[in-house]
């Protein structure tokens, strides 16, 4: 059986920039190896979630693997929860939370806990807690941020959020969405969980080193965000009968795989590895073919070029789409891979936001119809023989090359 490369670009497609001669950034890049896989394989334009919808990465990834997002999706929460490898069960809620500070009279005047360098002492004097039943698994994740997951029964991810995400003002009351009583349950405990944050972290000691050092106590835990995983959910293996493996660095897309029981590939400190910009694109590619005798099917997710434009540096972008095409080498030469290169939605760098733009897709490998288009852009994919196709449609298209779809009818 074929091995399925299958790469995401984040945000790799944008809008034509004016400085750029009107082309996009991944028109403007030379990208020799994208280019020829293009040619190898048969192309298209892909709307990952659908006509004119705007996709956030977490709901791209899921309707790209064949989860509806409208059926599976209730928040990012427990992919940032899973994606710092909190265990994550059906029926928990999970939370993107904060350490936080409030002054004297409780108002939030910091989000960010003056981007404390890191809240492990916040996460693991809090870790563990219970109320009314509930328990409060907390871990910390980078900078300020900490992983927040309420384990028990009769709970809902119907609740409104607690972070103001505005300064000067009282954290919020948490109010059930609907009328349930999990949701009341809900919202009762997780504001019983907001005042004892409040409490205990008065005594925690680094909050006294770092009011003495003139900063900002971590003194609240903020949280927003509530989400869950829907017990029906079939795993990727299951779904498609592929063994997958993970490979990148940034910690949703991390979670993303492992909500779907893909195995997370680890990379050590000094990989270069790091899911930013400056991430080291050629040692993911290696990592991927050197696991592959292992799996059916490895999910690379390359970060950057998102990053970038959202920071409206399309020049960056168009480097950066350099540095992956020359880490794409090994699988534009002659293999005998099905080799996938899409991404999960499009980020105009002038905009700074993502867009409904449909995206580039190109797929190559033995089997595959080909055509006759000459490079890997918005522009020549949009003439290729795959014509427009919809997120959920890819994995079908891929198992059934790969020969593994069961017919329909007789
Ligand atoms: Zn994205």
């Amino acid at each position: 059986m074929q091995k399925i490369f299958f790469i995401i670009c984040d945000g790799l497609p944008d809008r034509p920039i004016a400085e750029l001669g009107y082309k996009t950034p991944l028109e403007a890049a030379k990208t020799p190896n994208l280019d020829k896989i293009a040619v190898d394989g048969i192309s298209g334009m892909m709307h990952v979630i659908d006509v004119g919808v705007r996709p956030g990465s977490d709901t791209a990834h899921l309707s790209l693997f064949g989860y509806d997002p409208y059926a599976y999706y209730s928040g990012r929460g427990i992919f940032e929860c899973a994606g710092i490898g909190m265990e994550v069960l059906p029926g928990d809620i999970a939370f993107r939370a904060n350490a936080g500070t409030i002054n004297d009279q409780g108002l939030v005047i910091n989000r960010r806990a003056g981007r404390i360098e890191s809240t492990k002492p916040v996460a693991d004097l809090l870790n563990g807690t219970e109320i009314d039943g509930v328990k409060f698994l907390l871990k910390e994740s980078l900078s300020h941020r900490i992983g927040l997951i309420a384990r028990g029964k009769n709970l809902s991810p119907q609740v409104s959020k607690q972070d103001p995400k505005q300064i000067d003002v009282l954290p919020l009351v948490v109010k059930p969405l609907d009328d349930s009583s999990q949701a009341k349950f809900t919202a009762e405990v997780l504001n019983k969980f907001t005042q004892l944050t409040i409490d205990k972290l008065k005594s925690l000691p680094i909050n006294e080193e770092r009011i003495k050092a003139g900063k900002l106590p971590a003194n609240i835990i903020l949280f927003r965000g509530a989400s869950w995983l829907p017990e029906n959910i079939l795993s990727f293996e299951e779904k498609y009968r592929l063994k997958a493996a993970f490979v990148g660095g940034a910690p949703m897309y991390r979670g993303v795989a492992k909500v779907l029981g893909m195995d997370v590939i680890e990379f050590d400190q000094n990989s270069g590895v790091t899911g930013l910009p400056n991430t080291n694109v050629e040692a993911k590619i290696k990592k991927a073919l050197a696991i592959a005798p292992d799996y059916d099917f490895i999910f690379i997710h390359i970060k950057g070029a998102d990053t970038l434009a959202e920071d409206g540096n399309y020049q960056g972008k168009v480097e950066f789409i350099e540095k992956i095409d020359k880490a794409m080498k090994p699988l534009a030469d002659p293999n005998d891979f099905l080799v996938v290169v899409t991404a999960d939605h499009t980020t105009s760098s002038q905009l700074k936001i993502h867009t409904a733009d449909p995206v580039p897709v190109t797929i190559k490998g033995e089997g595959v119809r080909t055509d006759d288009i000459n490079a890997y852009s918005e522009r020549e994919c949009a003439k290729g023989r795959m014509g427009q196709i919809r997120g959920e449609n890819l994995m079908p298209i891929i198992i059934d090359l790969m020969g593994l779809a069961e017919m329909y009818g007789a």
